[in-house]
């Protein structure tokens, strides 16, 4: 007979089973000069490869992105023959990626989270993974779903135009995310730091967090400065792991950890990561 005789009771109340986190600008800033380093690189691709002036490339780079969501998504749609991983090669393999410094307390935040995590992010596998190596948030997220789960058909290409290259905020893109995820939007909470995005996602049913930004927009239903205070800004994610009891045969009773211990290891790893 055993010693102990053990009641668990938990209650799952968190609206949330998965967080589907967009990478750059939301879980490491835009002043790190990563995104200024990006542009500098995608104005070398245009006058390089394709003999646009400094000028021309600059202006080109922001009427594409803000008319296909990308440089290279544009450039194929337009009928040059781009091939996606060249381009990639390019514009992200001089990045500055030692600019990216480890976020100790983004970590223990993050593991600290009980639901599923994956990364969704427009930018090419290789990127992903350099930069969450650099965050050191490697191991963080069970899966990425990036450019290449996004395009798959892109290399079956015979022409520029046979695959359109498919990306947030389309809203083909966020459900072959979901899809991959193989998550219920309604229960599925999205954090991006572009507002088209954020739009995008509330479309197709996600919840969302807009990053970066104090105020949230009309999609958003949450707004995070700092992804660091998401706990703080979305307890919700918490909820469920506040509710568990185990009884001991004396009748004592000890809770499972709850929010505020949470709040506190993360709070004492701020000291320590700062
Ligand atoms: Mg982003």
């Amino acid at each position: 007979m055993d010693m102990f005789c053990k009641s668990v009771r938990e209650i799952n109340t968190s609206p949330f089973d998965c967080l589907l986190f967009d990478l750059d600008d939301t879980l490491y800033s835009s002043k790190t000069g990563i995104g200024a380093a990006l542009k500098t690189n995608i104005d070398d691709f245009l006058v390089e490869k394709l003999g646009f002036s400094n000028d021309e490339a600059s202006s080109l780079r922001i009427e594409l992105f803000k008319t296909h969501g990308s440089t290279l998504a544009g450039l194929r749609a337009l009928g040059y023959d781009i091939d996606a991983d060249d381009y990639h090669s390019y514009v992200h393999g001089k990045l500055p990626y030692e600019l990216i410094k480890p976020d100790i307390q983004l970590r223990d935040l993050i593991r600290s989270i009980p639901q599923r995590k994956i990364i969704f992010t427009n930018s090419d596998r290789i990127h992903a993974i350099k930069a969450l190596e650099k965050l050191g948030l490697q191991d963080c997220f069970e899966q990425i779903i990036c450019f290449e789960s996004i395009n798959p058909n892109l290399t079956k290409s015979n022409y520029p135009g046979a695959y359109p290259v498919c990306l947030k905020p389309s809203t083909d893109a966020m459900r072959i995310a979901i899809d991959i995820a193989n998550v219920d939007p309604r229960r599925t909470l999205f954090l991006d730091d572009n507002v088209h995005n954020i739009a995008s996602g509330k479309s197709v049913g996600l919840h969302t967090v807009l990053v970066g930004k104090a105020v949230k927009t009309k999609e958003a239903d949450y707004a995070v400065e700092n992804i660091v205070n998401l706990n703080r800004m979305v307890p919700e994610i918490w909820t469920a792991t506040t509710a568990s009891s185990v009884s001991d045969g004396g009748g004592n009773k000890r809770m499972s950890r709850t929010r505020s211990d949470i709040e506190s290891t993360i709070s004492t790893a701020t000291a320590v990561g700062a």
